[in-house]
C-alpha cells in the first residue's frame, strides 16, 4: 500500500496569492486597524446583500457582540439548539443570561422550531453543517414579537435558503473564518445586518465601547478625543487576517462548487447503502457542505469505525457533543441526558467524513472504499 498523507475532516486551502497578500500589508505602514477591516468588510457586505459588516478576532466574538447589541441582559432568556459547538450558546452566557437549549428536528438536524417559549429575547438557529435552516416560522413570529433573530451561519457562508444567499434573512448573522470553515482568516468572524443601529453598536463593542464620532460625544476637547459609552472589549480583526480573508474571498465560488462536488459523490456512493443516511439537502435552496455528516444505522459501532479509518490515515470527527450534555450545563442550567432524544440519537450514530475544497479525486475515492471496506466487516 502506498504511504499517503493523513486525511483530516476539514483543513484550509492557502496558495501563493494569500502569502502575497498577507506579506503587502505586513510590509505596509499599518498592520492592524488600517484599510483592509474596511475592504474585507465591505467585500463581505456585497457577498451577502448586506448594508453593514463589522469583523471581530473570531466567531465567537462575534457572536457576543450580537447578543450586546440585541441587548440581551441577565434578565432575559435565549434559545439555541443543543446540537452545536458550545459557542452558540456560550455567547448569551457572557452576557449572563439564561439559555433554552431545543432539540433538533430530525430531517434537517436544525434546531426544532414548533412550539418555541415565547418570552425569549433572542433565537439563535444554526445553519447545521452548511444546511440553510429553515427561518419562516421564526421571522413571521418574531414581527408579532420583539425577539432579535440572530442566525449562527459559521457553517453556511455561502448557503442558499428560498432562492436567497444566507445573510439577509435574520436580523444579525454571523460567519466563521476558522481554518474549517469556508475561506479563513486562521482566527475571525463576522456579522452582517442591515440595521445601522447594530451595526454601531457592534462597532463600538469590538473596541472597548469607545466612541469617536464627536456627535456622540458629551463633549469635545479636541482631536484625539474619544469617550467610552458602554463596556466593550478588544475584540478587533488585524489587516493581517483581513488581507487573507479578502485573498480567499475570491476563491469561495470555487471552494463552494468543489465541495458541492464532493458532497455528491458521497451521496451516490452512501444513498442506498443499508447501514448509512446521507445529510438532508435544502428545498428551493442549496447546502454549502462545511460538513459532510452521515448517519451510521444502530447495528454500527460507531466507535470501531471511527478508530479503524483513524487506522487507515483518515480522520473523521465528531459534530456534535450535545450541548446539554456537557458538565457545565448540566451543572448550572438543569439539563440532563435525556432531554433532547433526537440530538442524542443523531450524536451516537454520526461521523464526519472529509470535506473540504482541497480533497483531491483520488482521496475522495480513497475515504470512500474505506468506509465501504470497514462497513463490510460489521
Ligand atoms: C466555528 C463556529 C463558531 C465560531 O467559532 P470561532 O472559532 O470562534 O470562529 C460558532 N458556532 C459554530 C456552530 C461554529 O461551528
Amino acid at each position: 500500500m502506498k504511504n499517503r498523507p493523513v486525511i483530516p475532516y476539514a483543513k484550509q486551502w492557502i496558495d501563493q496569492a494569500d502569502i502575497d497578500a498577507v506579506n503587502r500589508v505586513l510590509t505596509s505602514s499599518r498592520i492592524t486597524q488600517g484599510p483592509v477591516i474596511d475592504q474585507f468588510e465591505e467585500a463581505i457586505a456585497q457577498y451577502t446583500g448586506t448594508h453593514y459588516a463589522i469583523a471581530f478576532c473570531n466567531g465567537t466574538a462575534a457572536l457576543h457582540g450580537a447578543m450586546h447589541a440585541a441587548g440581551l441582559n441577565s434578565q432575559d432568556q435565549f434559545i439555541t439548539s443543543t446540537l452545536s459547538f458550545v459557542a452558540s450558546a456560550n455567547c448569551g452566557l457572557y452576557k449572563g443570561a439564561e439559555p433554552i437549549l431545543r432539540d433538533i428536528a430530525s430531517e434537517t438536524y436544525c434546531m426544532n422550531t414548533e412550539n418555541l417559549p415565547a418570552e425569549a429575547k433572542v433565537i439563535i438557529p444554526i445553519d447545521f453543517g452548511g444546511f440553510p435552516c429553515p427561518l419562516e416560522d421564526l421571522l413571521n413570529d418574531r414581527n408579532k414579537k420583539k425577539t432579535v433573530i440572530i442566525e449562527d451561519a459559521a457553517h453556511a457562508l455561502g448557503a442558499v435558503r428560498n432562492h436567497q444567499i444566507v445573510g439577509k434573512q435574520a436580523d444579525m448573522t454571523m460567519f466563521s473564518f476558522h481554518p474549517v470553515k469556508h475561506i479563513t482568516t486562521a482566527e475571525g468572524g463576522i456579522i452582517v445586518t442591515d440595521s445601522a443601529e447594530y451595526a454601531e453598536s457592534l462597532r463600538e463593542f469590538r473596541s472597548h465601547g469607545i466612541t469617536r464620532d464627536r456627535q456622540k460625544c458629551q463633549k469635545y476637547d479636541g482631536p484625539w478625543y474619544y469617550e467610552m459609552h458602554d463596556l466593550g472589549y478588544n475584540y478587533r480583526i488585524t489587516d493581517i487576517q483581513c488581507a487573507l480573508g479578502l485573498s480567499q474571498l475570491k476563491k469561495l465560488p470555487g471552494f463552494l462548487q468543489r465541495r458541492r462536488d464532493i458532497a455528491a459523490r458521497y451521496d451516490e456512493s452512501f444513498r442506498d447503502h443499508p447501514l448509512l443516511t446521507i445529510p438532508p439537502v435544502p428545498a428551493n435552496g442549496e447546502h454549502a457542505y462545511h460538513l459532510y455528516p452521515l448517519l451510521l444505522d444502530h447495528r454500527c459501532n460507531r466507535r470501531e469505525i471511527f478508530e479503524e479509518l483513524k487506522k487507515k490515515g483518515i480522520l473523521c470527527q465528531i459534530h456534535y457533543i450535545p450541548i446539554h450534555l456537557q458538565p457545565y450545563y448540566q451543572e448550572n442550567f438543569h439539563y440532563q441526558s435525556g432531554d433532547f432524544p433526537s440530538a442524542e440519537d443523531y450524536y451516537k450514530r454520526e461521523i464526519s467524513i472529509p470535506m473540504y475544497a482541497g480533497l483531491s479525486n483520488d482521496e475522495i475515492h480513497y475515504v470512500i472504499d474505506s468506509i465501504l471496506t470497514v462497513l463490510e466487516k460489521k
